[in-house]
């Protein structure tokens, strides 16, 4: 079994509802079993003007290898209509792998940790309230890494639906 920690992301079409489908579709999954799950948070975008994120972290437990988790990830994002146009555009649901035990991975299709995840107040935060503690790869923590980080413009919104 891996452990394996996920961001989820959505600006379109109900994100709030979005995020709720993409968990009930991992939670079903007979691969994975969802360990834990983050407060939501309400970010500002990064890329194009559009509106703003609700962005969440998830922990996971599953026997697939780390390919085959992205093929089931990006299938839930299909399933939920994600179209691919403009990049870093709105989408209905982004699921990216952040870690995967203590992997790391570097192909065409695949990078882990996610290559981003270090500078992103929108995964760092959400991630420290399932585990602050968790070290990268790097031995860098997320509250290390969050430290580093702006997190002007996010706020909580678990009870709000945008
Ligand atoms: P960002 O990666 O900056 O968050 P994004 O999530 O909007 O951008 P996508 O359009 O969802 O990018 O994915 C583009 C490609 O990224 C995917 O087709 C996938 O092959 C690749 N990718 C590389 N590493 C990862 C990862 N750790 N998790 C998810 N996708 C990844
Ligand atoms: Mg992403
Ligand atoms: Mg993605």
């Amino acid at each position: 079994m891996a452990e394996v920690y996920i961001a989820l992301g959505s600006n379109m079409d109900g994100p709030h509802d979005q995020l709720d489908r993409a968990l009930a579709s991992l939670s079903t999954d007979p691969n994975i079993e969802l360990v834990a799950v983050s407060d939501r948070y309400q970010t500002p975008p990064i890329g194009p003007s559009q509106p703003d994120y609700i962005n969440a972290a998830a922990q996971l437990q599953t026997t697939l290898s780390p390919e085959s988790l992205l093929d089931r990830l990006q299938f839930i994002e299909q399933q939920q209509d994600r179209v691919r146009t403009l990049r870093w555009g709105p989408r209905t649901l982004d699921l990216d792998i952040l870690i995967y035990d203590n992997i790391v991975l570097d192909t065409q299709r695949l990078t882990i940790p996610h290559p981003r995840m270090a500078e992103r107040a929108f995964v760092l935060l959400p991630l420290a309230d399932i585990n602050g503690d968790l070290a990268l790869p790097s031995g860098k923590t997320v509250l290390q890494l969050l430290a580093n980080c702006s997190v002007q413009g996010i706020v909580k919104s678990n009870a709000e639906k945008i």
